[in-house]
């Protein structure tokens, strides 16, 4: 069944997929359970006593219930990759697989366990703790364990019986699909969090210039070709640099979207801006580039692919416009089951850059000439999982004839390692970064249309959150490490003003764009730690600056099932607050564990040889979590579970 050169996904590992149904699949499934106990109702089926009376054939109910469970099987189906079946192969095993292990066992049990009203409650006990066990074995966190097998029990129960509905007296019992159905679309129609109130339009129009930032979310600087990657990756990165100034080497202050997005918009650490692991949101009380920008006569506007940046997170505060996009394709997965959308769309799998790309080009044109503005754009096609793109740029770079399947099973290995620390098999490696590279050129092929449409007269900053790893120092994805691969991002600067064809070499940070902006339009930014890139262009920069990066305190690794690859010292070492100091091409990385490591950069890059330095040579401290604030801010439900999807939160 298997082919040993093909790559295999771990069957068990795939329920994963779970996660992206949990909140509502939790919800139902608890108050199905503790509400009304369908076992009961089956146990009529058994008791030949038992008068059944026939009631009116609820199509509505059955056609719901049918389809929400196809729907959920598909989800599973497309996760539980079998190379050489068809994908209807896959639907049955998957629906095979749900009916005899849930199903059946409840079935067992009824007559193991039947009469009396109570006998439910043991039997509900039993199936729980069995499925209970069957998840902690694939590793599915606790609470969700319990939560989610409580409910993908109750929701083979409601596909059986919507099936038998008409056998059943209860008709509620088709109800409920058409609720899980309707909750299902209802929760991803809704926005993810409400939005703050816009900062009203100035009544001067400010003279500054206009700026269109823009964030290639997740695109590694040494995979772009406009920082010497042998791949024509990033074609209009590379003609905005010969427009504009490139800075060799430039930092994020986090390895992840939510801290280094806080740095941009506050010019902070995150240990001052709070929008980190140990807070999970930007403090209320700072002021942001957008809010100083909208009260001083700019008109802000955001356009998010990432849900981290998003009203939920307070990231997008101070913009007057705001637009959120999910990546389509995994919305369309989430309403109609992975496998289905597969079929269905087998070439669009965009992660919202097409449509934000649409939106923001349209809200250039419409918009008041008259008054300069803000935009931000965070473009999300290189993040994980790679073989999403659209299909030009998916095929961009892998072998011919590579099939479909292959590249989505290469691609899910690697989601698999980010998001639970999975071994990848090295034989992929090739393809895994052929992947990547067609997730890049599709960013930048976004990134070419929004620059076309800015036009000439604007200030453009072109730049990344972070990395990810390929594998480097044993680890795919971002967000636990420092290394360079992660921290070490592309920023370009074009427009009036701005040197053409430059290459700065001296370290610059993401911190470092605030006070550029404000400078620009000629307001003050002295309280701001970061530097004007106008400055460091010039020449005229502090010696020996020293550059941060941090990173905050996370049960992720724990709680998504890590220690089954990895040592309790690589974990302990992922999980614990750390900090890089980068001073030119020195740079040292503490972690609170004990971790104190020195490299030079230029004749280590890899990072893989630490050498002794006396201590104090780079001044260093781990970071401070905000102060009375670790815990304050609780997400809302919508913000949570696309975290959760994308392997960020347990
Ligand atoms: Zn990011």
């Amino acid at each position: 069944m298997y082919r040993d050169t093909e790559p295999v996904v771990d069957v068990a590992r795939n329920f994963y997929g779970l996660t992206l149904i949990w909140p509502y699949l939790s919800a139902t499934g608890v108050v199905f359970w503790f509400k009304n106990g369908i076992c009961s109702n089956l146990r009529t089926l058994n008791d030949p006593t038992t008068r059944v009376t026939k009631k009116r054939f609820p199509t509505l109910g059955v056609l719901l219930g049918v389809l929400t469970f196809v729907v959920e099987c598909s989800t599973i189906a497309g996760l539980v990759q079998i190379d050489g079946f068809p994908p209807w192969r896959e639907l049955l095993v998957a629906l095979i697989v749900f009916v005899a292990l849930f199903g059946s066992l409840d079935f067992l049990l009824q007559i193991a366990l039947p009469g009396m009203g109570l006998a439910s409650i043991p039997r509900a006990a039993l199936i729980v703790g069995i499925a209970y066990g069957f998840m902690r074995v694939i590793h599915v966190p606790f609470p969700f364990a319990f939560l989610s097998i409580a409910a993908v029990w109750a929701l083979v129960q409601i596909g059986c019986a919507s099936l038998w509905g008409r056998f059943l007296p209860f008709r509620w019992v088709t109800l409920l699909p058409a609720a899980v159905f309707a909750f299902r679309v209802f929760f991803f129609i809704t926005p993810a969090s409400p939005a703050p109130p816009a900062p009203p339009l100035h009544a001067e129009p400010a003279p500054g210039p206009s700026f269109l930032v823009v964030v290639l979310d997740t695109v590694r600087a040494d995979h772009t070709s406009t920082y010497g990657y042998a791949r024509a990756t990033t074609p209009a990165l590379d003609l905005l640099a010969v427009r504009g100034t490139r800075f060799e080497r430039a930092y994020s202050t986090a390895s992840w979207t939510m801290p280094a997005h806080g740095s941009l918009f506050t010019g902070l650490l995150p240990e001052q801006h709070g929008a980190h692991r140990e807070h999970m949101a930007l403090r209320h009380d700072i002021p942001t580039l957008a809010d100083l920008l909208a009260v001083n006569g700019y008109e802000t506007a955001a356009f998010s692919a990432s849900p981290q940046v998003s009203a939920g997170t307070g990231l997008t505060r101070g913009f007057q416009h705001v637009e959120e996009f999910w990546p389509t394709f995994l919305l369309r997965e989430i309403l109609t089951g992975y496998r289905i959308s597969l079929r269905l769309w087998p070439r669009d799998r965009d992660k919202g850059g097409a449509k934000l790309v649409a939106r923001a080009i349209g809200w250039l044109e419409e918009r008041d000439s008259s008054r300069p503005y803000f935009m931000f754009v965070n473009l999300f096609e290189a993040h994980a999982p790679y073989q999403a793109a659209p299909v030009q740029s998916r095929r961009a770079f892998v072998p011919t004839g590579s099939s479909l399947r292959r590249l989505e099973n290469v691609g899910t290995l690697g989601f698999l390692a980010q998001m639970h620390g999975d071994p990848f098999p090295r034989r992929f490696d090739q393809l895994l970064t052929d992947l990547l590279d067609g997730a890049i050129s599709a960013a930048d092929s976004y990134l070419s249309q929004l620059i076309d449409a800015a036009g000439d007269d604007v200030v453009l900053i072109v730049l990344s959150d972070h990395g990810d790893l390929i594998g480097e120092h044993n680890l795919h994805g971002h967000g636990l490490e420092l290394w360079e691969p992660l921290i070490r991002i592309p920023m370009v600067m074009a427009g009036p003003g701005i040197p053409s064809g430059a290459v700065v070499e001296k370290p610059v940070s993401i911190v470092d764009v605030m006070p550029t902006v404000l400078g620009m339009a000629d307001l003050p930014a002295n309280t701001l730690p970061g530097t004007d890139l106008r400055d460091v262009i010039a020449g005229d920069r502090a010696k020996d600056r020293v550059l941060y990066a941090q990173q905050f305190r996370t049960p992720a690794p724990i709680a998504l099932g890590w220690e089954r690859h990895h040592s309790r010292a690589t974990i302990a070492r992922l999980q614990a607050r750390k900090t890089a100091a980068i001073v030119e091409t020195w740079k040292r990385v503490i972690a609170e564990n004990g971790t104190d490591l020195t490299f030079d950069l230029v004749a280590d890059p890899a990072e893989l040889h630490p050498i002794p330095t006396a201590d104090g040579e780079l001044p260093l401290q781990l970071p401070r979590p905000a102060a009375g604030r670790q815990s304050g801010h609780v997400l809302d439900p919508g913000t949570r579970a696309a975290l959760r999807a994308l392997g960020y939160i347990p």
